[in-house]
C-alpha cells in the first residue's frame, strides 16, 4: 500500500485482538507505532519483540490524561505522528430494562469517550502536517445487539463521531474513517465461539458462513489510512461477510 513507509501510528487496543494485527500490518510496513493499551504486561512484551519499532503506553482510553500522555511519547519518540487507529474497546451487557447505569456508562465511556479523546488528541499532533485516523466502530452501530444495547448504541455514537471529525479536519489534510467489523475471531468472542449453538445460528446469518480473521480487518484498517485511499473521508466501511444485507 502506498506512503506507510517511515510513517508513525498510534494505536489503542493495540495489546490484543483486531489492534495488535494492525499494529503487525503496520510494522511489516515500516510503521513505527506507539501503542496505548491497559494491558501493561502484554505491551512490554512486544516492546520487547520490537524495541525500535513499537513503544507501549499503559492507556486507559476515558482518562484525557492517559491519552495525552501517549500522543507525547509517540511524538517524543518517533518525532511525529501520522496515523490514529483508534481500536479499544470492551462490552459490559445486559438487558436495557435490567442493567445497571454503571455498567451503561462504562461502555459508553470506552466506546464513545475513548474515540473521542484519540481523535482530539491524535488530530492535534497532525494539524501542521495532515495524516489520517480509522476508527473501529461495529456492524453494530447498524444492527442493534441483544443484551448489548449500550455497545451498540455507543458503536453507532462512533460511526457519526467518525464524520463530523472528517467534516472539521479535512481543512488540516486529515482523513477519518470508520471500519464497521461484523463477527471476528478474537479474545473478546472466545466465550461466544464456545457456544456452538449459538455459533451456529450465527453462522446461518452470514453469507461467508464463517467468522473473519483479525487479518481481514486490519489489511482494510491500513488500506484507509494508506496513500491508495487518498480520496477516501467521512466514510464507513463494513466488513461483515455480507451480514449486513440478509
Ligand atoms: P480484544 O479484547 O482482543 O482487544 C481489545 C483491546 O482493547 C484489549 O487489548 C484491551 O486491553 C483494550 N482495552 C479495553 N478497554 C480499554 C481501555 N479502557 N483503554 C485502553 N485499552 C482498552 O478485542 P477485539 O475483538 O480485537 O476488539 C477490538 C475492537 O473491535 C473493539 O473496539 C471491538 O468493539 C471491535 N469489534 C470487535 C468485533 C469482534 O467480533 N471481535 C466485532 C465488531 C467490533
Amino acid at each position: 500500500m502506498k506512503g506507510l513507509d517511515g510513517k508513525v501510528a498510534v494505536v489503542t487496543g493495540g495489546a490484543s485482538g483486531i489492534g495488535y494485527t494492525i499494529v503487525e500490518r503496520l510494522l511489516e510496513s515500516n510503521v513505527k507505532v506507539a501503542i496505548g493499551d491497559l494491558n501493561e504486561e502484554r505491551l512490554k512484551e512486544i516492546e520487547d519483540n520490537y524495541p525500535d519499532q513499537v513503544v507501549g503506553v499503559v492507556t486507559n482510553v476515558t482518562s484525557e490524561e492517559d491519552i495525552k500522555k501517549l500522543l507525547t511519547t509517540a511524538v517524543e519518540k518517533f518525532g511525529k505522528l501520522d496515523y490514529g487507529f483508534n481500536v479499544a474497546g470492551m462490552s459490559k451487557s445486559g438487558l436495557i430494562m435490567d442493567q445497571s447505569f454503571e455498567d451503561w456508562k462504562a461502555t459508553v465511556d470506552v466506546v464513545l469517550h475513548g474515540v473521542f479523546l484519540s481523535v482530539k488528541h491524535e488530530a492535534q499532533a497532525m494539524k501542521e502536517h495532515g495524516g489520517a485516523i480509522v476508527n473501529i466502530a461495529s456492524l453494530n452501530s447498524h444492527v442493534p445487539m441483544f443484551f448489548g444495547g449500550a455497545y451498540a448504541s455507543a458503536k453507532a455514537g462512533v460511526e457519526m463521531l467518525t464524520k463530523n471529525a472528517a467534516l472539521e479536519l479535512a481543512q488540516y489534510g486529515i482523513r477519518v474513517n470508520t471500519i464497521l467489523p461484523g463477527l471476528i475471531r478474537t479474545p473478546l468472542t472466545a466465550d461466544f465461539f464456545k457456544n456452538e449453538d449459538l455459533e451456529q445460528a450465527f453462522m446461518e446469518r452470514i453469507p461467508e458462513q464463517r467468522p473473519a480473521e483479525p487479518a481481514e480487518v486490519a489489511a482494510p484498517s491500513v488500506f484507509l489510512v494508506s496513500d491508495d485511499a487518498s480520496y477516501i473521508n467521512g466514510t464507513s466501511l463494513v466488513v461483515d461477510g455480507g451480514w449486513e444485507i440478509t
